[in-house]
């Protein structure tokens, strides 16, 4: 399935694919599921107009990211609700995906003298992708990820108060 794979690519090798790929398997998504939905629930279902995404203003702090991750200015979910991922790897690489303008804080935990490993990622900082850390990205230390930064910045404060950093190669603070 073309769908997959490309995706599963994507998570691992921070430079594959481009805009118009991602908008290609966006389109073919959207038809393959009208398709679906024609042939397992309703023959009269009529597809809708596609609509390519629109491009997402970039705030000069991404922008730096999104030169690197040329397909990260695609998808953005506007809900900015914070969830964690332990033991979880694929469901927090599928989120990676499909937020990928969103914000990843790696929960090492431990105390002050921790401080620097608790460090908060946007969702396309390379160092998420690391192939060293495959399989066990949400395992050894959990992931809390958030598309809505002060939302998570809370969530981390109430958790270590002061104890943690921005990471400095992607969000430069
Ligand atoms: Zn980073």
């Amino acid at each position: 399935m073309i769908i997959r794979v490309t995706g599963i690519k994507a998570v691992h090798e921070p430079n594959y694919g481009s805009i118009n790929e991602a908008k290609r398997i966006l389109k073919l998504a959207f038809f393959l599921e009208g398709w679906l939905k024609q042939i397992y629930d309703d023959w009269n279902y009529e597809l809708p107009e596609f609509k390519e995404p629109k491009m997402v203003d970039e705030t000069k702090k991404q922008k730096k990211t999104t030169d690197s991750h040329p397909i990260s200015n695609i998808t953005n979910s506007l809900s900015g609700l914070t969830m964690t991922f332990s033991n979880n790897d694929s469901e927090y690489e599928r989120w990676l995906i499909t937020h990928n303008q969103g914000f990843v804080f790696n929960y090492f935990g431990g105390g002050q003298g921790s401080r620097e490993m608790n460090k908060v990622h946007s969702a396309s900082c390379r160092i998420l992708y690391r192939k060293q850390d495959e399989g066990k990205r949400t395992t050894t230390f959990s992931k809390i990820c958030s598309t809505n930064l002060s939302e998570l910045e809370k969530h981390i404060t109430n958790l270590r108060g002061n104890s943690w950093v921005y990471c400095k190669s992607c969000l430069n603070k």
